[in-house]
Order: structure tokens, then C-alpha cells, then sequence
């Protein structure tokens, strides 16, 4: 009896301990993002209230980032997954969340922040039979390429910090003012920056840059990629080099995670300059914040212009 009812207080104990573990308490809210845009955004609205951890380190392809197995007991404790949505992380979220065992942070559940949520998505394939490619099934997920649209994601990770943790409602609700005014500032600087490139024709590897194009008025002419997903043929190479060269296309871009080889033999044949761009914070050095990140592409698409 003596050693039942020993047993039993000390599951209590430990029950209590672990219940005063919880995010009501003074641990911070961990928080899980797929990749490194989400998890500055989500540094910058939590504070100190968070414990940010992102899957990406920058370099990856979005659509693919290598699944490690240390990323299933990270997700198992996680209060919060904040991903980019619209099925952009397809290949690699749902087996991981399903391996997490975590049902916070389930599909439906709070815990579940997709950030794509207010969002119209541009290029929505019109069948969903995947002949336009497999990757971007309900229209282009690269989003946060326009920094207006990194403003909804701002918001959207600030609505379920609240909702988990409504206690430190005043401290999200001050950081978001603080970071979108900064935004506010820099897109305005952005901008103007930007001015030249208005109707510069460019091209890219993957589908990355609709939302930039549309936001600083450039020319998305095409892609090396025969549709997002599906890699280049030769005959697509060589349509897309005769096209270039007919609209004097006058920038190629490369994304960090596609080898060089075809992006600069195109750009050479073309006359066209090859810059190799980052898509989320960390893909190129000195790019470590999504504001960094946001001035060294506006800087490089404006020194790749022809003199
Ligand atoms: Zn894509």
C-alpha cells in the first residue's frame, strides 16, 4: 500500500512538473518553421517569448529541404509549425509532421500556422492533373519574394502567438508594429532603389519571382526549368536562348540550390548577366535576416543592369 501510494505522489509530481512546463508558464513558445524567412519574421513578432527553430538553413531547394531525422523530435515538442503553405512544402512537412506524433501541430489545429492564409496566389495551374508540374498544384507559392506579401505573413504568425499565449497579447502586438514599420520603411527604400529595373526583362531557374516581378514592375520572361519542378530539355534551352536574345532579355537568375552550368551558358549565349540570388535568408552570405536578404537582391538586380 505504502509503496502504491509512494508511486502515485510521485506521478503527481511529475505530472505537475511537466503541466508547469507548458507555454502558460514562463518556458518560452517553440516554435518550428520550414524555412528561414518564417523563422526571422517569427524571431522578430515572438521576442523573447520564442524559441525559433527552422528546418531550412537557406541553401535548400524550398520544395525539398533533405529530411533529417533530428527534425522529428524537434517537431515533437513544438507548439507552433509556421510554414509558407499553398503546398509548398509538400515533399517533406506532412510525412514529418505525421512521424512528430504532435497533435498541436497538425493540419487544422492551432498549432498548424500556414502563412499563406489572405494570400492570392498568382499562375494557379488551371487542371490539377499535374502536366503544369507537380510542385506548385494550387498556383505559386514564392510569395514572400514581395515584401507586401511578407507583411501577411507577419500578421498571420502574430495571430497564433496570441492565440497560444494570449498573456504576452501586448508584447506580439507591439513587435509586429515595431518589424511592419520597419518593412514599411524599407520597402519604401526598395523602391526607389528599384525604379530602374521598371520593364527589365530576366529570367530565373525556378518559378521564384512573380511576386518580385510584379512588385518592383519587372519582366518575368520565362524559366530555365521547363515548368516548375521539371528540368530543362535541350529544345526548351535552346527555344528559350532564340526568345532571349529576340526580347533582349538582359539578366539570368540562378537560385542557389541549381547548379551553375546551364544558367551561365545561357547568360553567355545570350549576352545576358548571370546573378545568383537568394530565396530565403542564409542562401548567400551576408543574407542572414529576410530584410538583408530583401537588400542584396534588390541591390544585385540593380547592378546586374546593363551599363
Ligand atoms: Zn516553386
Amino acid at each position: 500500500m505504502k509503496s502504491k501510494l509512494f508511486r502515485f505522489l510521485s506521478l503527481a509530481v511529475i505530472a505537475a512538473v511537466t503541466l508547469g512546463a507548458g507555454p502558460a508558464h514562463a518556458a518560452k513558445i517553440r516554435v518550428v518553421t520550414t524555412l528561414t524567412d518564417l523563422a526571422d519574421l517569427t524571431r522578430n513578432v515572438g521576442g523573447e517569448h520564442v524559441e525559433v527553430h527552422s528546418l531550412a538553413t537557406g541553401i535548400e531547394d524550398t520544395h525539398g529541404v533533405p529530411m533529417k531525422p533530428s527534425f522529428v523530435p524537434v517537431l515533437n515538442r513544438a507548439d507552433l509549425v509556421v510554414l509558407v503553405g499553398f503546398d509548398c512544402e509538400h515533399a517533406f512537412l506532412p510525412a514529418l509532421l505525421e512521424a512528430s506524433k504532435n497533435p498541436r501541430i497538425q493540419v487544422g489545429k492551432s498549432g498548424y500556422v500556414d502563412c499563406s492564409q489572405g494570400v492570392t496566389p498568382v499562375d494557379v495551374p488551371k487542371s490539377t492533373d499535374h502536366s503544369e508540374g507537380d510542385v506548385h498544384p494550387y498556383g505559386n507559392p514564392h510569395y514572400m519574394l514581395d515584401p507586401m506579401l511578407a507583411k501577411t505573413a507577419v500578421q498571420n504568425i502574430c495571430n497564433a502567438l496570441v492565440a497560444i499565449a494570449p498573456q504576452y497579447e501586448a508584447d506580439f502586438k507591439h513587435n509586429r508594429d515595431t518589424y511592419l514599420a520597419k518593412l514599411d520603411a524599407k520597402i519604401v527604400e526598395w523602391q526607389k532603389e528599384a525604379a530602374p529595373l521598371k520593364g527589365v526583362k530576366f529570367v530565373s531557374y525556378h518559378e521564384h519571382w512573380p511576386y518580385f516581378a510584379n512588385r518592383f514592375g519587372m519582366v518575368y520572361f520565362g524559366t530555365i526549368e521547363l515548368k516548375p519542378g521539371i528540368d530543362p530539355t535541350p529544345r526548351h534551352i535552346e527555344e528559350l536562348v532564340s526568345s532571349m536574345k529576340a526580347e533582349h532579355v538582359s539578366i539570368v537568375v540562378r537560385e542557389p540550390q541549381f547548379p551553375e552550368k546551364v544558367p551561365a551558358l545561357i547568360a553567355q549565349q545570350t549576352g545576358a548577366t548571370l546573378v545568383k540570388l537568394p530565396i530565403m535568408p542564409g542562401g548567400v552570405p551576408h543574407t542572414d535576416t529576410y530584410i538583408e536578404m530583401m537588400d542584396y537582391i534588390v541591390h544585385t538586380m540593380v547592378g546586374a543592369l546593363p551599363k
